[in-house]
């Protein structure tokens, strides 16, 4: 099956008493049992729903994993992740990294005794120098957030595998529909599918694919003994949105390389960072491993403050000022005081993120009216 038919079709099929083609919302805590531990499949909603099942074989299938577990965010994938590890464990990740993601490592996991490194995953010298005998776990995120470096999950995995290292990667930002890692090698996949694969902004949830079954084994424990869950109308609401990923990420993507080229041909801006632009330092590894470049767009001011960028930011109307991305509205952000406020200043700084950078969510609006509006912000 090809990608676009998947989206609508992978794992799908009508329900059996009823016909209805589109999965229902099975709101319930509990099920009948004819005997104990005699029934359908399903002992209790904290452990298994079928809306959530439904779920689970979509987002298996756009990855091309065998299996996925779905939770209650993205960030309660991760958690169900590294709580695989023990201490001592050493887990290898980028230093471009979502900030909540940095929140979790560092302000959960290593006081429990889990070693993070964080290094500039571009350079793969400096992933084999940083591993050491411990090392379990490469920490994967491409394009990463916000800067839209693009690593190489090829050159990544095979050093990974090589070394008996598992590799995860945070799919979040280019979708199954412009990346597929498990096919690259990679043993897990993560999503925040409040991002693209929710695609509407009003879900919270995340997922992980893989085709590892000592892996899955481990997450579905998790999943049962933690139950951080998704609830079964936020995974139909998932699944809906799915439907259409295919035809909101390209209007998306085609969008965003207007406006990059817009940016960047703009006098007041520094520098404009999107995978598509022959300027980006990692263009050929997206151009191999991406089916294209993606619709998140960052850029700085020539005019590098704080300041001057939350007053461009204020001036947008039709990119609304807010946290996420991946829905059908454009958004903007301004990640040094927003999503990445809990990363300490001088972190940032040796991370490169400048003051001024402003990252766009680029939707699937008008292209005119977009770039129509960051023209009257400049001005
Ligand atoms: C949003 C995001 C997360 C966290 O997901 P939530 O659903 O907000 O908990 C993790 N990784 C990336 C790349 C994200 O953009």
């Amino acid at each position: 099956m090809k990608f676009n038919t998947k989206t609508i079709h992978a794992g799908q099929k009508p329900e059996e008493t009823s016909g209805a083609v589109m999965p229902p919302i099975f709101q319930t805590s509990t099920y009948a049992q004819e005997a104990p531990n005699v029934h359908k499949g399903y002992d209790y909603a904290r452990v298994g729903n079928p809306t959530r099942t439904a779920l689970e074989k979509l987002i298996a299938g756009l990855e091309d994993a065998d299996e996925c577990a779905c939770f209650s965010s993205g960030c309660a994938a991760m958690d169900a992740v590294l709580k695989m590890f023990r201490p001592g464990d050493q887990i290898i990740a980028s230093n471009d990294l979502y900030g909540g993601t940095y929140r979790l490592f560092t302000e959960v996991f290593a006081p429990y005794g889990i070693d993070f490194t964080f290094v500039d995953m571009t350079d793969i010298e400096k992933v084999k120098e940083a591993a050491t005998d411990d090392a379990k776990l490469l920490w994967i995120e491409t394009p990463t957030n916000p800067l839209l470096r693009v690593v190489d999950i090829e050159e990544l995995t095979d050093f990974a595998q090589s070394k008996d290292i598992l590799s995860l990667v945070d799919n979040t930002f280019a979708s199954p529909y412009l990346q597929q890692p498990l096919a690259m090698g990679a043993d897990m996949v993560l999503h925040s599918t409040t991002k693209y694969l929710g695609g509407h902004s009003d879900i919270i949830g995340g997922a992980v694919a893989t085709s590892n079954e000592a892996v899955m084994e481990q997450l579905r424990f998790q999943v049962k003994t933690t139950g951080a869950v998704p609830g079964p109308m936020d995974c139909y609401l998932t699944l809906r949105g799915i439907k259409t990923l295919s035809v909101r990420v390209q209007q998306s993507v085609d969008n965003a390389k207007k406006v990059a080229s817009f940016l960047e041909n703009h006098p007041d801006v520094d520098e404009t960072i999107y995978p598509g632009l022959k300027s980006h330092q990692q263009h050929e590894i997206a151009k191999k491993q991406m089916s294209d470049f993606g619709a998140m767009v960052s850029f700085s001011l020539k005019d590098d403050s704080m300041e001057k960028a939350q007053e461009f930011m204020s001036r947008t109307t039709i990119f609304t000022l807010a946290e996420s991305l991946g829905g059908v509205e454009s958004l903007i952000s301004h990640p040094a005081s927003m999503t990445h406020g809990s990363i300490p200043k001088k972190v940032r700084e040796k991370a490169g993120l400048k003051d001024s950078l402003i990252r766009l969510s680029v939707g699937i609006e008008d292209a005119d009216d977009l770039i129509e509006d960051l023209e009257q912000a400049f001005e």
